[in-house]
């Protein structure tokens, strides 16, 4: 009981565990340079994952097609949310200065949501590994011929395993059996059927549990363990994962410079990011660090019933504590972000280079999930909304804007990115359902 001793010494414990809607603004946030070295990660890092998704791109082109627009670089655009901003101003009593604009990760090819950077590329790169170990493959290969049956048939002497909520089963299922391994994906309860009757169609096996996601990763890692063919994506501490997400740092800073949108002293980024784990939006946040410095300003968004990020880096206990410790139940309609206990090497990594975080509502992220569909015909799925009201939670800080020196100017100038993070592969069924149709 010492454990909960502890934490009622937080008095924003005591409003988290009561589901309230909460925020907090990391007053441990430091310079881009100095934090770094808790990340033990770098620029380089980063540079070779996104080299390496260049080697694979001839070969997503010929796997899924759907790539071939984008020649093989599994990428999404950034769409302005002109109605959704006035909506909010609104309901919410507040002026949103600056452009508020939306990822839309959740229209990327493959699997529709966030994970298709960080799952896929986990498996790109352990199949590539495999593939340069035999002798089978260099490095300055055109990566298409992995698409040849000899490949798949040397990858199905291999297996894959992971434990998910669902999308990342989905993104890492798809194209794990695409080249050929044996997989398996633990679905926690939390997983929709249509996720797991998808896989299954794709010759995944999936594995069902009555437990949440600790324990299906658990479970998986556990089953891997004993099998040396098997390779277990650890979701909890890959830093194979990490990389492939912050690739998009890079990718945004591009797309900004396309469409005039700058980020500089004058010129604040916000960014909002919907959390699990933490492993995806950890990864992007570290991305867009590297590529807009002390510019952007990353803030956690996290259901009111799983707020394992918020809890393990305001009380600094990580993964030592889950919300399950503090009496919440980790059900939420955002199956995406149904996570009781938080990455400890994410919350590390980062515990200094996260502005601010914040909890809400179940009935909110539906209320907006309807929204965005009625003001701007775009359909996400629950998970996805968390990011969409955090601007009011930015602008409502007067400490927070004041400590950064984000005067009035500077806010006018302000640039709002809502991370999108998943919905684009939801049955017409099923999104009837969350619309309320
Ligand atoms: C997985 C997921 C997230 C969060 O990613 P984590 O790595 O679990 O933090 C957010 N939104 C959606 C839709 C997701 O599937």
């Amino acid at each position: 009981m010492t454990l909960l001793n502890d934490l009622k010494a937080f008095p924003l414990v005591k409003k988290i565990s009561a589901l309230q809607e909460v925020s907090w603004f990391n007053p441990n946030v430091k310079p881009l340079d100095e934090a770094l070295d808790y990340v033990g990660l770098d620029k380089s890092d980063v540079q070779d994952a996104s080299d390496r998704l260049e080697r694979f791109a001839p070969y997503l082109v010929e796997a899924f097609p759907e790539t071939a627009a984008t020649k093989g670089i599994i990428e999404s655009d950034i769409v302005p949310l002109p109605n959704i901003k006035v909506a909010l101003e609104q309901q919410y009593k507040v002026q949103i200065s600056g452009q508020l604009l939306l990822k839309k990760d959740s229209h990327l090819p493959i699997a529709g949501s966030i994970k298709a950077r960080g799952g896929i590329y986990e498996v790109l790169t352990h199949a590539e590994k495999l593939a340069l170990e035999a002798g089978l493959l260099s490095e300055s290969d055109d990566y298409s011929i992995l698409f040849q049956s000899s490949f798949k048939t040397f990858f199905s002497q291999y297996k894959v395993a992971v434990g998910s909520t669902g999308n990342l089963g989905l993104s890492i299922g798809i194209m794990s059996a695409k080249l050929g391994f044996q997989v398996s994906v633990h679905m926690s309860a939390d997983a929709r059927q249509w996720k797991k009757d998808k896989l299954r169609a794709c010759g995944v096996n999936v594995v069902e549990y009555q437990q949440d996601y600790s324990v299906a990763v658990e479970q998986g890692r556990r089953q891997a363990e004993q099998d040396p063919t098997c390779f277990f994506i650890d979701d909890e501490n890959s830093k194979t994962l990490f990389l492939g997400y912050a690739v998009a740092g890079e990718r945004v800073k591009k797309q900004f410079i396309e469409r005039n949108i700058q980020v500089d002293e004058e010129h604040p980024l916000f960014v909002y990011l919907p959390c699990g784990v933490g492993g995806a939006p950890g990864g992007v946040a570290f991305g867009l660090k590297l590529a807009f410095g002390d510019h952007v300003h990353c803030i956690f968004a996290e259901p009111t019933h799983s707020p394992c990020m918020l809890l393990g880096v305001h009380t600094g206990l990580h993964d030592q504590v889950s919300v399950q410790d503090i009496g919440i139940d980790n059900l939420t309609v955002a199956d995406g972000l149904a996570v009781g206990r938080a990455s400890g090497f994410v919350g590390r990594a980062m515990e200094h280079l996260l502005d601010g975080f914040y909890t809400i509502s179940d009935d909110k992220m539906l209320h907006h999930l309807k929204e965005l569909h009625a003001l701007e015909g775009l359909a996400l799925e629950p998970s996805a909304l968390a990011g969409i009201v955090g601007p009011v939670h930015v602008l409502k800080d007067a400490a927070y804007l004041q400590h950064h020196a984000l005067n009035e100017e500077k806010m006018a100038n302000a640039v709002h990115l809502v991370w999108g993070t998943g919905g684009g592969m939801v049955p017409e069924e099923e999104m009837k359902g969350y619309l309320g149709h």
